[in-house]
């Protein structure tokens, strides 16, 4: 724990995937003054962050905003669209699959949770968890449910726990092949506002997000995107639901309120952050990612160490597991790593505990910062006896120094 008489000097490098790094401007922006939740001028903060945030989504529909974390915002999702013994489809990439899974079974939904059904080489106890959503096994299980069974597919877009991205729309066109009408609701909670997502044009009927990751704000508030498909199932669905109901909120939101007390500083760095995405343009902020990625996995190759993610068509722009070689335990070196560097990395979740690791690159970060994250590991990893094949901060000044950000990014001469 920080004490006060010990605090490191510099900034303290905040390299987990989430919660990501908050830009200044956005701590000044939340705080204002805490305003009368009922009063005028709130009903104009609350129109304006509503209409943004539909601009993140790519969605002409309704977003709800929860005062939640992610977890709140899943439980929203399957509570508003499902009854008690649905059965649902959903697919196992890694830990928070897992776990939105373990929610669907406690809530009382049955569950079926596909996985990859291949071997792997360096993680034999979780091969589905170094790869995307594999769209054809989707299609093949839905073709066989001649009675329509399966009233949902859940799908996470990016999944956290191992740097891997899904490919959604594929997801929609398999269900659309199976000429199936379940839901499609996805997990981008780690996704949006760094990865591609278009939750109209992919067809998308539920979209979870939340606002410590991609969107740069601190934990403390969520997201639903939804369709009018989810509306409609919505008004069948049986699951109790009160707090999380979309249909007062929907209604009072119109006027830019809540049912209940909003976190209204929240709500500020909501909207510093929408000017900040919208303003750089949502194309530019995931070339950024991509190049940022781009850069660190180049270091991940030179220590010869293998990336989480085994398939380079679904890589993650926002963040890069690593596999620590037989024996090494990874959470020891980050624990190592954040003593001496005052870095902190994220660790190896569910069936992955002691065998990998993962770097963000998300979040108030920049070329600079995600060399000094590399250093950090490096020196942790050379400290922890692993024998690099060579060095990654070589690398990856060689990658930003060879791969100019575009100009948008870089000062005026
Ligand atoms: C962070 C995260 C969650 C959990 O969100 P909380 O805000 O911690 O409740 C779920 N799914 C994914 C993909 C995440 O990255």
């Amino acid at each position: 724990m920080l004490q006060l008489d010990s605090h490191p000097t510099g900034r303290h490098f905040l390299q987990i995937p989430g919660p990501s790094p908050v830009p200044d401007r956005i701590l000044r922006a939340m705080s204002l003054p805490t305003i009368d939740h009922r009063g005028p001028e709130f009903g104009a903060l609350g129109r304006r962050v509503l209409g943004g945030i539909r601009q993140i989504f790519k969605t002409q529909h309704p977003v709800i905003i929860y005062p939640a974390s992610g977890t709140g915002a899943w439980e929203a999702a399957l509570s508003n669209t499902l009854s008690p013994g649905d059965h649902v489809l959903m697919y196992e990439t890694g830990h928070f699959a897992s776990l939105w899974n373990k929610m669907a079974t406690r809530l009382g939904i049955s569950t079926e949770f596909l996985a990859y059904g291949g071997t792997d080489e360096h993680l034999p106890q979780a091969p589905g968890w170094r790869r995307g959503v594999q769209a054809d096994l989707i299609e093949a299980r839905l073709r066989k449910d001649t009675e329509k069974k399966i009233k949902a597919v859940c799908v996470v877009h990016n999944e956290t726990s191992t740097g891997v991205t899904s490919d959604i729309a594929s997801v929609r066109r398999a269900i659309d092949a199976a000429g199936h009408p379940a839901l499609l609701m996805v997990d981008s909670i780690s996704g949006l506002a760094s990865a591609d997502f278009r939750h109209d044009e992919w067809g998308v009927d539920v979209t979870i997000s939340g606002s410590q990751k991609g969107l740069m704000l601190p934990p403390g508030i969520s997201f639903n995107a939804i369709s009018p498909r989810a509306l409609e199932a919505m008004k069948s669905a049986k699951l109790p639901r009160s707090f999380w109901a979309w249909d007062e909120i929907v209604e009072m939101n119109k006027d830019g309120y809540w049912p209940y007390t909003p976190n209204t500083n929240l709500l500020y760095g909501l909207s510093e952050a929408l000017d900040m995405i919208l303003g750089e343009g949502l194309d530019n902020v995931f070339a950024r990612h991509q190049r940022w990625a781009a850069g660190v996995r180049a270091a991940v190759n030179a220590w010869g160490l293998p990336i989480q993610c085994a398939d380079p068509a679904v890589y993650s722009p926002v963040l890069t597991g690593v596999i620590t070689p037989e024996g090494v335990d990874a959470d020891a070196v980050r624990r190592l790593i954040h003593q001496r560097f005052d870095l902190s990395l994220g660790t190896g979740l569910g069936k992955l505990k002691g065998r990998m690791f993962r770097m963000g690159h998300l979040g108030d970060s920049n070329d600079l910062t995600l060399v000094a994250m590399v250093a950090g590991v490096e020196m942790g990893l050379k400290l922890s006896g692993v024998k690099l094949a060579g060095s990654g901060v070589q690398a990856t000044m060689d990658y930003f120094a060879g791969h100019a950000a575009p100009a948008a990014l870089q000062k005026a001469a």
